[in-house]
């Protein structure tokens, strides 16, 4: 079972997460507000972080971008707004999952059960992949364009370290889609083609002509050229 750290300024709201969410046995920790969120989070260890988004005194977004990218706990958000801009935000902030209310309570507690397992999807020992110029470190969590360090985004990360531990083979988008965003997500071809596009302009010399993130016709993307070209 997961400690699960809520925050969420609706009573009402508080009220019925805390239901689902004890019921289903979970270690629960809830906050009313943006400041007491982040205070929770320095002092305590969490699995899960729901996070609502409009909240007073530190609203989500700025919760969101001070957990970094080494944190711990992995992030729903939980938001009234459901934009699809809000869900691209979150996500490139560093969230692990987007959820729009009003939702029921299998979805939430089939969210919580599914961010956990790929939060830390490379935590096996792994090489360091190398592709042109670009080397992906799966074990530091790091990478370099012609040895100087490239700033990722959390998901920008969860990407390229999914396409680097299949370095040469294409890697369908449902796939992509499933190990990066989770099984809600495997239709949001969208959301795999903006992170392609930001991970080009980041690591490609040529974005338009790509030979790091390659496309490979409508089935997916390859880290790099084929094993062997020649076959
Ligand atoms: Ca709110």
């Amino acid at each position: 079972m997961a400690r699960i750290l809520v925050v969420e300024d609706d009573p009402a709201m508080r009220d019925a997460i805390r239901s689902i969410l004890e019921r289903s046995g979970h270690d629960l920790s809830l906050a009313g507000d943006g400041a007491m969120g982040s205070r929770m989070l320095r002092a305590g260890a969490y699995d899960v972080l729901l996070l609502d988004i409009g909240l007073p005194f530190v609203d989500g977004w700025e919760i969101l971008r001070s957990l970094g990218t080494g944190r711990t706990p992995s992030v729903i958000v939980v938001s009234a707004r459901g934009e699809e801009r809000d869900k691209v935000q979150a996500l490139d902030l560093g969230a692990d999952d987007y959820l729009a209310k009003p939702f029921g309570a299998d979805e939430l507690l089939a969210r919580i059960r599914a961010v956990p397992r790929r939060a830390h999807p490379e935590a096996v020992a792994a090489p360091a992949i190398q592709v042109g110029e670009v080397v992906v470190d799966l074990r530091r969590r790091s990478v370099t364009r012609s040895g100087v360090e490239v700033r990722l985004s959390p998901t920008e990360y969860g990407l390229l370290a999914r396409l680097a531990r299949e370095a040469g083979t294409v890697v369908d988008h449902r796939t992509l889609l499933r190990d990066v965003w989770g099984p809600s997500h495997v239709h949001e071809r969208n959301y795999l083609w903006t992170f392609v596009q930001r991970l080009r302009q980041k690591l490609e010399d040529d974005p338009h002509h790509p030979q790091i993130i390659v496309s490979v016709g409508s089935r997916g993307y390859r880290l790099g050229g084929p094993p062997n070209p020649e076959r």
